[in-house]
């Protein structure tokens, strides 16, 4: 079986900071598509890379800050054997059981008719998802994707 964690050394890393603006989405993932394509990932990889950034930034807009605009914190780092380790960071209001708000269909927002799916497509699009939160103190969403390549693309 693949491991699906990163054990390699880190080869580059990068740093985003961005205000919890709903515009700001597509940058974010703009911007982190186009880093990991150094790892020369398949077209499809980087479509499923995209997708989990999206749900991950979308979550701090309008969940972390829901009344404010606040700062997003995207660090990400590449390692020699292929993986992608994205970490996306909110000082938000933090999520109260973060096993309940895992679950498919789990959300605190059915007025606004979300789905309560983004965790679940961040976890079928991606190696690992680790999430860590703390009320009051925000969340931090831990994306881990290895790129098997262009080999794999159609
Ligand atoms: P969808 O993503 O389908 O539009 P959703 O955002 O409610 O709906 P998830 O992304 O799976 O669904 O998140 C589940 C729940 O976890 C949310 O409803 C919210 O309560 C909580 N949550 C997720 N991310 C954060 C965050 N960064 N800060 C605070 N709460 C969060
Ligand atoms: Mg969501």
């Amino acid at each position: 079986m693949r491991k699906k964690d990163m054990t390699g050394s880190i080869k580059n890393t990068m740093k985003l900071v961005l205000p919890s603006l709903s515009v700001n989405e597509s940058m974010a993932r703009a911007a982190v598509a186009a880093f990991c394509s150094q790892l020369d990932p398949a077209s499809t990889e980087l479509a499923d890379i995209k997708c989990a950034v999206s749900e991950a930034v979308t979550n701090c807009t309008v969940h972390a800050y829901r009344d404010r605009v606040g700062l997003i914190y995207i660090t990400v780092s590449l390692s020699s054997d292929g993986y992608a380790k994205i970490e996306i960071r909110d000082r938000g209001c933090g999520i109260e059981d973060v096993k309940q708000a895992l679950q498919p269909l789990y959300t605190t927002d059915a007025e606004s008719e979300r789905s309560g799916l983004g965790f679940t497509v961040m976890e079928s699009f991606c190696d690992k998802v680790k999430v860590r939160s703390k009320m009051g103190v925000g969340t931090t969403v831990t994306l881990i994707k290895r790129f098997g390549g262009r080999k794999t693309d159609a």
